[in-house]
């Protein structure tokens, strides 16, 4: 099942993507958000509408990030040899962990935003996943059983923020930086997700093409780890790292410009699509 949040005329609602458009589940079910339905536990009141006329064109909404409004979205630096490699940094016992806050999320087909202070913006193509239980000290056994379902994401980095210190935040979570779509896919249909092919195209070329089975922290134990720290809660987000590949890493250097068109896109997802606008 595909699950996305949108806006339509306005309303912030959530539905169920199938052939012909958008189910609006916010209309006919309780919970008003994606959120509040994960964290409700049970996805057949949405799996009872699946043969309901769509209400909508998928391209008839504005898209919103698939969990406009997580509690937490935990972003995995370093997390593939290839990347580590380009950076000349060294493979670490642990995963590197930094925050991305919900406000410098955007969704499907909206604009990326370059920001006035910087012409250092670059991709990084990612395999997010969406918690759907709340939970705490996970085994790695248990891990995936908490997973609601995977999405595209782009942790698009603003490079010299990001260096301006030791700390990476400043560079990785300015407004409208972290497009997160175009839907969710429920766990159920990616048994797993150590089997999957991400790629992501920067007007049309490949820049980044890896497989997941090269993470270097598996997602069993990065939702081991992060569940140890504090408890995980519905529609809480990991972001699991991005391959080689990076724009600043090329020789010459590329980076994102306005009128760019940045997709990302995971075998059994989808392509998460967006393009890029300079502030100002
Ligand atoms: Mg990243």
């Amino acid at each position: 099942m595909k699950l996305c949040s949108f806006r339509f005329e306005n309303r912030p609602s959530y539905g169920m993507v199938t052939g012909s458009g958008i189910v609006d589940l916010g209309k006919r079910l309780p919970q008003t958000t994606l959120r509040d339905f994960i964290a409700a536990g049970d996805l057949s009141p949405a799996a009872d509408l699946m043969d309901e006329a769509a209400d909508y064109g998928f391209d008839a909404v504005r898209h919103d990030p698939v969990i406009p409004n997580p509690d937490k979205i935990i972003c995995v630096g370093l997390n593939y040899h290839a990347h580590i490699s380009e950076t000349g940094r060294e493979v670490t016992p642990y995963p590197v962990l930094f925050p991305r806050f919900s406000g410098s999320q955007v969704g499907h087909e909206q604009a990326l935003i370059k920001p006035l202070e910087s012409d250092k913006l670059d991709y990084e193509g990612e395999l997010a996943v969406i918690i759907g239980k709340e939970c705490r000290r996970v085994s790695e056994a248990d891990a995936l059983a908490v997973v609601a379902g995977y999405a595209c994401y782009n942790d698009a980095s603003v490079r010299d923020w990001q260096k301006h210190t030791h700390q990476f935040l400043p560079g990785k979570t300015f407004h409208a930086t972290g497009p997160f779509g175009p839907w969710m896919v429920t766990a159920d249909e990616i048994p797993d997700p150590a089997k999957l092919r991400l790629q992501t195209r920067l007007n049309g070329a490949v820049m980044q093409d890896t497989t997941t089975d090269l993470m270097v922290t598996s997602i069993p134990r990065l939702i081991a780890y992060c569940s140890t720290i504090l408890p995980l809660l519905p529609g809480d987000v990991i972001v699991t790292g991005t391959p080689g590949g990076v724009g600043a890493r090329r020789n010459p250097p590329v980076f994102m410009k306005e009128g760019d068109v940045c997709e990302i896109e995971i075998s059994g997802i989808g392509v998460l699509r967006n393009r890029v606008k300079s502030e100002g």
